[in-house]
């Protein structure tokens, strides 16, 4: 048995321990790994008080030099380098996925704050000279204030990190609510902040519910933003709540992307990116390819070969080094991929491969889905629809480019979507034509710290990443400076 990790909140750059607390257990084989403080309003309101005293002393974060700030969170991204082997194993351990995608989680969170360090030297601001020599116009971007972080449990690191190093370098502070299942890892990169030297207050974690925690941040009066991943239902609700008050919000939800697959694509490119793209993250992934919609005439061929190397996915247990496919993140999760599974059987689709839980060792004790392919899938159905967030791939062939547009639009998510071809005409069509924040062109599940991520429709509000992603947490002010004398505006009332 592993050692149980027993945490409390973090505020004001201190651990402060709860009166009861929350268990996590191992998705893949049941253990306790930690327990964590099941908070409420009380704790809210205090790193609220905590996270508000460091924004508005501007001499502690808010209003120094950029680039102090962002040498500051290059002291932090050395620490977090330091322990990235141990930051990579609670993340597999808590999510149940294999520890080299906790690991490859842990380095792409890394190179998420060195770039967003860097935008911190240089916060974009411009000058009109509205009525030349006479006026100075300064429009400048000033920090946000504090930012309420609400994140979900499939990539706990990445999630922040595409939130927190860009709201500091901005020169916001801020106050992380985690999942409640896998909330080790953005306790532990807050405490690191403090040995690097990020003053007290600027990062605080409370840990809890969404119904208690999660509420009492999104209505809290001392809180500017709220910046939310997870699904669209919450998101709805957030968004919602956060209108009464004219809060700003930031929302990252769930998605349903295709990859529509021509029949002039490279087929050996297209098999691996299609198979890469339902089965990461054991499916629990907000831009999964979980459609495959696929030129008719190549569809029989394509689909047995991609059945054929979907067997030879390594499943394993988060320790295992080479597994591919680890366990989904609880059971209730597990029976709900496994109803969507039925509801496909039911609806008439045809199932080609998986279908069902593990249950021989050493999986038994987990909540482990075999990789699951349907063919025949149409756009009534279930899961076509819905977002399934397990390794199920749902096939649907089309005959003609506008059809595959028309089918890969056919959702009310927005967030991302893949094609692959050889013809450069019909890339640069078909791209410009599906309504997704990120569309992948012969490859998939491509990310760049440079590239902003964010959705259409359902998907999301606001972009994070890139240039874009720090504006977020920037609110624009114009500064009216007269130079010289001022003319009078009523001249008889002068004298
Ligand atoms: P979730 O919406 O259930 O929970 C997300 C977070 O919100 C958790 O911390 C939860 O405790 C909190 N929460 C729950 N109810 C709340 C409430 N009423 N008020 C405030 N906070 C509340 O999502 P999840 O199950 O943790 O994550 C899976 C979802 O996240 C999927 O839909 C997935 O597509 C989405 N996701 C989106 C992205 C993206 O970048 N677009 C990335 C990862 C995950």
């Amino acid at each position: 048995m592993t050692n149980v990790r027993d945490y409390g909140n973090w505020i004001e750059g201190a651990w402060l321990r709860g009166a009861s607390s929350v268990e996590r257990r191992s998705p893949a084989n049941g253990e306790l790994l930690a327990r964590f403080a099941d908070s409420g309003e009380k704790e809210v309101d205090l790193a609220v008080q905590a996270a508000r005293r460091a924004f508005d002393d501007r001499s502690v974060w808010s209003a120094l030099p950029g680039s102090e700030r962002g040498k500051a969170i290059g002291r932090w991204i050395d620490l977090l380098v330091r322990d990235t082997e141990k930051l990579a194993r609670m993340e597999a351990e808590e999510v149940g996925k294999p520890v080299r995608f906790g690991r490859g989680e842990t380095e792409w969170s890394i190179e998420l704050a060195r770039y967003a360090a860097a935008l911190a030297w240089q916060i974009p601001s411009d000058l009109v000279n509205h009525a030349g020599d006479a006026n100075l116009g300064l429009i400048v971007r000033e920090p946000r204030g504090v930012i309420g972080m609400i994140t979900p449990w499939n990539f706990p690191l990445v999630t922040l990190f595409q939130k927190l190093p860009y709201a500091l370098a901005a020169g916001c502070t801020v106050v992380i609510k985690p999942s409640e299942l896998t909330s080790s890892t953005t306790l532990e990169i807050a405490a690191l902040a403090k040995e690097a030297g990020i003053p007290d207050g600027v990062i605080n974690v409370v840990t809890g519910s969404g119904k208690t925690v999660g509420e009492a941040l999104t209505g809290h009066r001392g809180v500017d933003m709220i910046s939310f991943t997870g699904s669209t239902a919450v998101g709805k609700r957030i968004a919602a709540r956060a209108a009464e008050q004219m809060k700003r919000v930031g929302l990252e939800l769930g998605g349903k992307a295709a990859n529509v697959v021509f029949a002039d694509a490279d087929i050996d490119a297209a098999l691996d990116g299609v198979l890469f793209g339902y089965i990461l993250n054991q499916g629990e992934e907000c831009v999964q390819g979980t459609r495959l919609l696929i030129e008719e005439s190549i569809a029989g061929e394509f689909v047995s070969k991609l059945v054929e190397r979907s067997k030879r996915i390594r499943i394993g247990l988060p320790e295992d080094p080479e597994a591919d496919l680890g366990a989904l993140i609880h059971e209730q999760h597990m029976e709900k991929v496994l109803d969507y599974i039925q509801s496909g059987l039911d609806e008439g689709a045809r199932l080609e491969l998986g279908g069902n839980r593990l249950t021989d060792a050493p999986f038994g004790r987990g909540y482990y889905v075999a990789p699951t392919i349907f063919s025949n899938v149409t756009p009534g159905m279930k899961i076509f629809r819905e977002e399934i967030f397990g390794p199920v791939l749902a096939v649907t062939t089309f005959k003609t480019v506008s059809e595959a547009i028309v089918l890969a639009n056919d959702t009310n998510y927005g967030l991302g979507n893949g094609l692959w071809t050889k013809d450069i005409d019909k890339a640069i069509q078909v791209s410009r034509e599906l309504k997704s924040g990120t569309v992948s062109v012969n490859t998939f599940l491509e990310t760049s710290v440079q590239m902003p991520f964010g959705g259409y429709k359902e998907s999301g509000v606001g972009r994070e990443n890139g240039l874009d992603g720090l504006l977020e947490y920037t609110e624009v002010k114009s500064i009216f400076i007269k130079v010289g004398k001022r003319a009078h505006a009523l001249p008889h009332t002068a004298s």
